[in-house]
């Protein structure tokens, strides 16, 4: 009797402690919050519609026409849109996020869940990592693909210049199982970069196979965006086929001269072979520039050639189209583009590039360039394409606007300002189709019991302010952002919560690794 007295005065205190406002906020049981008059999108491409939307938790747990009940919290969404949260699949933050867990530039643009390990690169060992994140939390939620290149590292070390024997290609099959048991969700290749530009198709329909049996998928930055292209696309497609899984194209471009203006003969190879089953999907950004070592622009890797740098400069569209944006030798060429830095020294354009590959192998370094990409008709023909999404390219610290600027520019400019596609058909690319690609059922879709991932934004003013200037400037218009029913960005900035979740392939969730299944954070979708 003595003891019940005790506890009801415990509990009688603690209600008190409660209502007098002792107990920090964050420490109460958190209430519902409802969001109202909010036009609602469900990551579809349907149509908008005006209803209620209550979180509890980490979940949505109505949707409807309902009023808030006393004591919830209630968001008005007047003349605002709601929708599941972006999700990045093609992030380059795996690194950033160490630094960076806030992820300002990524959740500023809607984005609540980056998928990581692209063009071939990814972290590793996988399980190691994937611990890290779970005990250092982010603002959003993280999963990661396997890297092709990765694995070919770790088999063949500095002795990659050639292909893979027998031997080699078996053991980068063994490390494919272990990641994809760690819950990677497929592999990504590069087969454009150096580490994986002398694999032969062989080696990666070899860990491609591995991906497949753990129904993972195939993202590739294909092993041309230039001049071959067409014959890049072919071998893309032929992996496909042969290893029967779905496919992510990254980045889908035509960026030389050559191929300019291609992207009705691009997208008809594309559309055959999805007539023939084949399960094809693809990412663009919203840009007509990309960002990387200078040495990309040389195809034959004869950096010093001058007959292959005057070739590779005139693919691209000429010296005055590709800029310099970082260089360590030499930082004060940064925002100079190759016509003007050869003006200035009155030597030609072939001998300057020339002169900065010198520079930078003698200091072991590599510039990096912005060039011209592609002619905004192409741009505009893939983003028309239903099978067509929204991904940056970019993630924390990018130095391409893309980095912060990706998901408002397509809403700002591409469906408010271009008219190219309409809001639902732009939100669909952001959260539905991703979600398909990833074959996740509880985010990227807004429906009772999923994962309350969700972007408030106004669509008439939301667009990015990032340039190549000013790569980090953060986007206006996206209002809220919530992570696991967790708001992250509120008004402007972020809230400093971090309830990002570690993702895991469905597979992995299926395994019988108790690690994995108990891992802290650590959820199937
Ligand atoms: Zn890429």
């Amino acid at each position: 009797m003595r003891l019940f007295v005790f506890k009801l005065g415990v509990l009688l205190l603690l209600v008190a402690a409660f209502t007098l406002g002792l107990i920090p906020a964050q420490e109460r049981q958190p209430a519902a919050t409802v969001i109202v008059n909010a036009q609602v999108s469900d990551g579809s491409d349907g149509p908008l519609k005006k209803v209620t939307v209550r979180i509890a938790g980490d979940r949505v747990t109505k949707i409807g026409v309902f009023k808030p009940v006393k004591g919830e919290q209630v968001v008005d969404g007047q003349g605002l849109v709601l929708a599941p949260g972006f999700i990045d699949i093609h992030n380059h933050s795996a690194e950033g996020l160490d630094k960076d867990p806030l992820a300002e530039t990524q959740i500023s643009q809607g984005i609540t869940t980056v998928i990581l390990g692209p063009d071939g690169f990814s972290p590793w060992p996988m399980g190691a990592w994937m611990n890290t994140r779970r005990k250092e939390s982010a603002a959003l939620n993280v999963a990661t693909l396997f890297g092709h290149s990765t694995v070919r590292s770790q088999v063949m070390g500095s002795d990659f210049r050639r292909e893979a024997t027998a031997e080699e290609i078996q053991k980068m099959a063994a490390l494919a199982e272990d990641a994809m048991n760690e819950g990677a969700l497929g592999v990504s290749t590069g087969l454009e970069y150096e580490v994986a530009s002398y694999s032969s198709t062989a080696e990666v329909v070899a860990v491609a196979e591995v991906a497949a049996k753990h129904g993972g998928f195939y993202e590739t930055h294909v092993r041309d965006e230039g001049n071959k292209s067409f014959s890049a696309l072919e071998e893309e497609i032929a992996i496909g086929q042969r290893v029967h899984l779905p496919i992510e194209h990254s980045h889908i471009k035509l960026q030389t001269v050559a191929v300019w203006g291609k992207a009705p003969e691009y997208i008809n190879v594309i559309e055959a072979a999805r007539k023939r089953g084949l399960d094809f999907l693809a990412d663009c950004y919203p840009y007509d520039a990309w960002n990387a070592s200078i040495k990309m622009l040389v195809p034959d890797k004869q950096y010093t050639n001058p007959q292959s740098v005057e070739k590779a400069l005139t693919d691209t569209g000429g010296p005055d189209t590709v800029a310099i944006t970082e260089f360590a030798p030499h930082p004060e060429y940064a925002g100079h583009n190759i016509a003007e830095l050869a003006n200035a020294r009155k030597i030609s354009p072939t001998e300057m590039f020339i002169q900065i590959i010198r520079e930078g192998d003698a200091a072991n370094s590599t510039a990096s360039i912005i060039a011209k990409s592609m002619m905004e008709r192409d741009f505009q023909a893939f983003y028309q394409q239903p099978w067509v999404m929204v991904a940056s390219d970019g993630g924390i610290g990018a130095q391409h606007p893309r980095g912060a600027g990706t998901f408002p520019r397509v809403l700002g400019v591409y469906v408010r300002e271009k008219h190219w596609i309409t809001l639902p058909e732009a939100i669909h690319k952001m959260t539905g189709l991703p979600a398909q690609r990833l074959g996740w059922k509880e985010r990227g879709t807004l429906h009772e019991g999923a994962f309350a991932d969700l972007v408030l934004f106004n669509p008439d003013t939301v667009i990015d302010h990032a340039t190549y200037a000013k790569p980090f400037e953060f986007s206006s218009g996206i209002e809220k952002v919530f992570v696991n029913g967790t708001l992250v960005w509120d008004d402007g900035k972020a809230t400093g919560a971090k309830p990002g979740r570690v993702l895991l392939s469905e597979a992995a969730m299926k395994g019988d690794d108790p690690k994995l299944k108990s891992a802290p954070g650590g959820t199937s979708q």
